[in-house]
């Protein structure tokens, strides 16, 4: 029997084949079959659709040219891994692997840092949030505690108080490096004495150690400049501290943010064109440190706390075409199994995403939609793509950085996530949801158990 061909509403539309731009530059896609050597298709087979893949050996790799950015320009450097950017514990014990400490926000990812096994010395706590019970945890751990304001400040005397114990501490600073508007929500103002007055409290209480200076200016930084005004700051400050009170800051606590090879949704020019490399930051960071006035007897530790830079372009998350379909102006769109509430970075970046398979040469500007039934759920507005048919897959790139902690389970569940090793062998390091880990949660009272319709 032949099946009559589904009927389709005509439409005339350009198709483009490897158009040259305005930079010269042609439209070129290459298939990616592989990730780390394995084949999408098998790892898709096995793991199911969609996926997130982990490369250690990126992870390690850009790590250590990172770290060697620094090392060279700078005599003593620690490396702590924000966890928030990424905390699977795997990903984490490769970080500590590699030397690096623990950055923590919260109480959860405290507790997380300890179970998987990072000395309490060796975190540090930064955040908002950190409640009493918190606290006395890290002073008892001796962590390295960053105090975001003076209710936190006037709690952990207290703490000192009752416990005879001296918390170590520092401040968070935020200040004003040029680049608007000012993250001025964390940590004590530079410009308008905040900084100082906390610091001076902190001298004159006698009940803490202050051992060092933090700031965090932003987050996808472009400006390698910045960062050099924050370090001269910080290293004012810590002068400030010498002169006055004759004693020594031990570590100039940079924070993270420096940009990743993503592109900003609206960008011009793609990430991989127009972030600043580790490189650059460092000389920034380094140069303003050693050419600034602070001349302690002992060079304080130079802390870097980058979350995104170093792994955001060590995950790809791997996606099914679901459907074709056409707008109503007869823009083409495709529906992915890849929604927003696991990739939630495409809010912010124009991801790029490359075919699986091979496909004609031609291209045709696509809407491309993850599967909820939610208006919010696009992956990518408009993007000049290969056409693509349903059962064909995909590879996102550049998502390692904050999708494994922001996503959400809304509508779908969330997939697995697996790790190739450095020997290419698979490990899968988080288990897909399923509908028993969402119930095993929930409680329905007796007399919502039943009913009838
Ligand atoms: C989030 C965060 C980081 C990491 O930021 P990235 O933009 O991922 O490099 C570092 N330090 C603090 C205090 C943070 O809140």
């Amino acid at each position: 029997m032949t099946t009559k061909k589904t009927y389709e509403r005509p439409i005339i539309k350009k198709l483009e084949s490897n158009m040259p731009n305005k930079f010269g530059m042609r439209t070129i896609y290459e298939p990616m079959s592989h990730v780390e050597g394995k084949a999408v298709k098998d790892l898709i087979q096995q793991y199911g659709s969609p996926l997130f893949v982990i490369s250690e050996k990126k992870i390690r790799k850009t790590f250590r040219a990172a770290r060697q950015a620094f090392e060279t320009r700078y005599p003593r450097v620690q490396f702590a891994w924000s966890y928030k950017t990424n905390y699977l514990d795997a990903v984490c014990k490769i970080y500590h692997q590699e030397g690096s400490w623990a950055e923590v926000v919260s109480g959860f990812e405290y507790d997380k840092a300890i179970r998987n096994g990072v000395e309490g010395s060796k975190i540090i706590f930064n955040g908002p949030d950190k409640s009493e019970t918190d606290l006395r945890k890290a002073v008892t751990n001796n962590s390295l505690i960053h105090i975001d304001h003076l209710d936190e400040l006037y709690m952990l005397q207290d703490i000192a108080r009752n416990s005879g114990k001296r918390p170590r501490v520092a401040i968070r600073v935020n200040m004003d490096t040029g680049i608007h508007p000012i993250w001025d929500r964390f940590g004590f103002n530079y410009e308008n004495g905040q900084a100082w007055d906390a610091l001076n409290k902190i001298m004159f209480s006698g009940l803490m150690e202050l051992v060092g200076l933090h700031t965090h200016i932003g987050t996808f930084m472009l400006s390698p400049a910045a960062y050099g005004v924050a370090a001269s700051k910080l290293a004012h400050l810590a002068q400030s501290v010498l002169m006055k009170y004759n004693h020594e800051i031990k570590y100039i606590d940079m924070g993270g943010g420096f940009a990743s090879k993503n592109t900003l949704k609206g960008s011009y020019l793609p990430g991989t064109d127009i972030s600043p490399s580790i490189d650059d930051f460092a000389e920034a960071i380094t140069s303003a440190l050693m050419n600034s006035d602070y001349r302690p007897k002992n060079p304080p530790l130079l802390i870097i706390e980058s979350g995104r830079a170093l792994i955001d372009d060590a995950a790809w998350l791997l996606g099914s075409v679901l459907a074709n379909k056409r707008l109503s102006d007869g823009r083409r769109s495709t529906i992915l199994d890849v929604g927003v509430n696991i990739l939630f970075t495409a809010f912010w970046y124009d991801h790029k995403i490359t075919p699986a398979q091979s496909f004609t040469s031609y291209t045709e500007d696509t809407a491309l939609y993850g599967p909820l039934c939610m208006n919010i759920d696009v992956v990518r507005e408009s993007i000049n793509m290969p056409l693509l048919n349903k059962g064909d897959q995909v590879v996102i790139h550049h998502v390692g950085a904050y999708n494994m902690t922001q996503w959400m389970q809304f509508i779908t569940l969330r997939p697995k996530v697996v790790l190739i090793d450095e020997k290419e062998k698979v490990h899968v390091v988080r288990n897909n949801e399923s509908l028993d880990t969402l119930i095993a949660l929930e409680n329905v009272p007796d007399h919502l158990v039943n009913f009838e319709l």
